[in-house]
């Protein structure tokens, strides 16, 4: 039976993140020929309608409020809430990233949630998610068999797929009020660059850097592979980074096409946030550190060494900068 399926898309910097056209292809193996709705907030929410109905939603509604331009829970709950109501669809599905964790639950209160999706499989009538469990090591299969099915999708996991089709953009103004915060101004700790979350290319330092200046040679082979870098707790606990870098557990979750994992011993925490990466790359001077044991190459050695080598080798292989 096809189903309504509705997707909140998600932007940064103006623009839409790959998330929001895998969330698409989730819901286009969900919708079954249904119709595929997305939601998108803020001034800007116009801009994106073209794109999101390149990757199959038939209907954008743009809630163009201007309590929406940043994102606070309260605002994007309610508004959020309104655009439920409106649509009634059998099936919400929104990015796993930090504005989807911190608004999933409000939702999920009244609706349930699988969370943190990474695929999506209809077999006859159920619709069955894959989600990893205890920090990745095992991987449980989830099946809604009542009411509305909600679920975030965690980025880098399902590809996307365009469809080549177009949607038509539906006004949509919320009622919001009774904000109890209100975002003045967004000052971040990191300026430009490839966001870690999403990139295709990761190169993550621990503590054996061994101080700032030490991540500067990851910094320099990041930029040549157009990737992000990294770190582990250890090298953000010494200071050597900001928390804005750490993946794991109490980080971030990456699953980029190549994640390189230099002075980083593989403490299980870390695993939990990088352990789905597509090829993995350790390099370590102790060939007994347990990073290892998930690498698909090892490098044993010095990475003050082994990453300026890398860097001039994929330097001139690739040229100056290649995208992944
Ligand atoms: P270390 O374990 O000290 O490893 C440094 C490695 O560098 C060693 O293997 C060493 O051989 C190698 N090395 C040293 N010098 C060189 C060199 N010149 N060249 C090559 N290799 C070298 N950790 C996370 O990363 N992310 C998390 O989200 C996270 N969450 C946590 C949550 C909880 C509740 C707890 C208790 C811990 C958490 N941790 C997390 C911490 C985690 O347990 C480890 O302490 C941390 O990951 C270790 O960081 P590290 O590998 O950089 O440091």
């Amino acid at each position: 039976m096809s189903k309504k399926v509705l997707v909140v898309a998600e932007a940064r910097d103006k623009s839409l993140r790959n998330v929001s056209f895998e969330a698409l292809t989730a819901a286009q193996r969900i919708a079954k020929g249904g119709d595929i709705i997305a939601v998108t907030f803020g001034s800007d929410a116009a801009n994106y309608v073209a794109e999101l109905g390149k990757y199959g939603a038939v209907k954008v509604y743009t809630v163009a409020n201007k309590e929406l331009d940043t994102y606070t829970t309260d605002a994007y709950f309610q508004a959020l809430r309104q655009v439920i109501e409106d649509v009634q669809p059998d099936a919400i599905l929104m990015p796993h990233t930090a504005i989807g964790k911190d608004l999933a639950p409000r939702i999920a209160a009244r609706l349930g949630l699988v969370s943190d999706v990474i695929d999506v499989q209809v077999e006859g009538s159920k619709v069955v998610f894959t989600r990893p469990i205890y920090a990745g090591k095992a991987f449980e299969k989830k099946t809604v068999t009542d009411g509305t099915v909600f679920a975030t999708v965690r980025p880098n996991n399902i590809a996307a797929e365009e469809t080549g089709g177009s949607a038509e953009k539906v006004d949509f103004n919320a009622e919001i009020k009774d904000l109890r915060t209100i975002v003045k101004d967004i000052v971040r700790k990191t300026a430009g660059g490839v966001d870690l979350s999403e990139a295709k290319v990761v190169i993550s330092g621990g503590r054996g850097v061994k101080s700032a200046e030490g991540f500067k040679p990851l910094q320099e082979l990041a930029d040549v592979l157009g990737g992000a870098v990294g770190a582990s707790r250890g090298a953000c606990d010494a200071e050597y980074c900001d928390y804005s870098l750490q993946i794991g557990q109490t980080g971030k979750v990456v699953t980029p096409d190549l994640y390189i994992a230099a002075g980083i011993s593989g403490a299980i925490q870390h695993l939990a946030g990088m352990s789905s990466s597509k090829v993995i790359v350790a390099i370590n001077k102790d060939p007994e550190a347990p990073i290892f044991q998930i690498a698909d190459y090892g490098i044993v050695g010095d990475l003050f060494e082994v990453v300026p080598l890398l860097t001039e080798e994929f330097k001139k292989v690739l040229g100056e900068t290649i995208t992944v």
